[in-house]
């Protein structure tokens, strides 16, 4: 897909500031749509962390323990092969709904874009509406104005602290973080990444706005590699809107030799990203819908059918039709299911118990006084479930071998414990002087909890 950039947007422009674009505040179905979709993320981000289960954090991603809770599981840095496995689940994902549907993980569910849209909120309702603010910014200081920029910009610092704080408490427990707040008692690796994440969400969302999707954004840069002419995105019929002009809503537009669009310049007024989509299809563009709701709003005036703006592919434009199942989508899909089903295999033969056998260094074996062979040896065992669990140690190929261990081996939930254990076996009973064997550990409470960890066993 090619885009439509134009040598004025190659040169490298100097920074603009954000209110360089004055966003008009829009009604209409896809907005409507983008607020549920908001509320319903902001809800659930703030929620999660303060949602209980077995009477603990049902999340925390408890960095300094390297313990990662999840509901009922608990991950630890051995099992980093989960979150490879939901990057690619997630990057795969990504490039499918991409090639569908282009960017509308840009225009409705970004964080980027979610704040930005509660920010922009925030300064309709205490600045005014888009010609207020323009009018606001050009005047000259006043009081009036030194009250409104400074409610803005305290509401948006406080709305910057929340969000942090809600953030940093999916890593330290709510309960502690929240207290500490109240009595000043967080420690100085917290504060710093309050106060980091606070910055962020006030430098992103208030100030710099579309700019980190232009400039920073990762994924829009590489977006237009996924695209093609079947991709649905957000453009405007040409054939159709041409020649634009103003004219009076009784007005005989076809005998003025007009197309459809009024040239109202209402779609570049609501755009976050302040493009023109008359110009074509750009790589700015988010694909939030907002161009269309405007449209919309104008051709519903004029008694025109809507649509002059709207989600469709470079195909249905040309009057061709659309492959949606093309090989680039099916492939993007079949990879995204694969990474699912092989995640999903990896959770289903995961046993949440960790084990390493540690010989004693100092002596391979020991004969005692009545000539039983005897090695020693340290299992690291740890418990990666949420209970305290009890556990059998038994041996594999020693037919006759006595197992020395601590009586009734109970270990906590994600503890680690060193266990000393000393297999003794008759000399007589074992025809090499090394035999392999394997320790099987065993839950007490949950069977299916077990490992088997081969070891070796000398005698002289
Ligand atoms: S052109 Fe339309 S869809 Fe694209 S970013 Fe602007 S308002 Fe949103
Ligand atoms: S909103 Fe529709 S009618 Fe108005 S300028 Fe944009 S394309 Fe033309």
């Amino acid at each position: 897909m090619k885009f439509n950039i134009n040598e004025e947007q190659l040169i490298i422009k100097p920074y603009k500031s954000p209110t360089s674009i004055y966003v008009r505040e829009q009604k209409g179905f896809y907005q409507k749509i983008r607020r549920y979709i908001n509320w319903l993320l902001m809800f659930i981000f703030i929620a999660l962390p303060f949602v209980q289960f077995n009477d603990q954090q049902a999340i925390l991603l408890d960095v300094v323990k390297q313990e990662f809770r999840i509901f009922n599981f608990t991950f630890w840095p051995q099992d980093f092969i989960l979150l490879a496995g939901i990057f690619m689940v997630a990057a795969f994902g990504l490039f499918f709904i991409t090639t569908w549907i282009g960017r509308v993980w840009c225009g409705y569910v970004c964080p980027q874009t979610v704040w930005t849209l509660a920010y922009v909120w925030v300064e309709h309702r205490i600045e005014g509406s888009r010609n207020k603010r323009i009018k606001l910014d050009n005047s000259p200081w006043s009081a009036s104005k030194v009250t409104k920029k400074v409610t803005k910009h305290l509401i948006w610092q406080l709305m910057s602290l929340f969000t942090a704080t809600t953030f940093i408490s999916y890593f330290v427990p709510v309960s502690e973080l929240y207290s500490g707040m109240i009595t000043f008692g967080w420690s100085g690796a917290v504060t710093f990444w309050v106060l980091f994440f606070a910055i962020a969400t006030y430098g992103n969302a208030g100030w710099m706005r579309e700019h980190v999707c232009l400039h920073f954004c990762p994924y829009s840069r590489f977006q237009s590699a996924m695209f093609d002419k079947n991709t649905l995105l957000v453009a405007y019929d040409s054939k159709r809107g041409e020649n634009r002009g103003p004219r009076k809503r009784k007005d005989d537009a076809k005998a003025k030799g007009l197309g459809d669009c009024v040239d109202c310049n209402l779609c570049v007024d609501v755009c976050p990203a302040g493009i023109d989509i008359r110009n074509g299809i750009q790589y700015e563009c988010i694909n939030c819908g907002l161009c269309i709701d405007a449209c919309d709003q104008t051709m519903k005036k004029f008694n025109y059918p809507k649509g002059l703006i709207s989600y469709t592919s470079e195909q249905q434009l040309a009057g061709k039709p659309t492959n949606r199942f093309n090989i680039k989508l099916i492939s993007y899909g079949s990879l995204s299911i694969l990474f699912v089903v092989l995640l999903g295999f990896w959770f289903s033969q995961r046993i949440p118990l960790e084990a390493n056998i540690i010989r004693d260094r100092n002596a391979l074996y020991r004969v005692n006084y009545q000539g039983i062979v005897e090695n020693t040896y340290t299992l690291k065992i740890l418990n990666k479930t949420q209970q305290p669990l009890h556990f059998y140690i038994n041996a594999t190929n020693l037919a006759n071998a006595d197992i020395t261990l601590p009586k009734n081996l109970l270990i906590g939930a994600g503890v680690m414990e060193e266990v000393p254990v000393t297999v003794s076996i008759d000399g007589y009973d074992l025809k090499d002087k090394i035999t392999k064997f394997s320790f099987i550990i065993q839950s007490v409470e949950q069977p299916d909890i077990m490992l088997e960890k081969n070891t070796m066993f000398f005698k002289n």
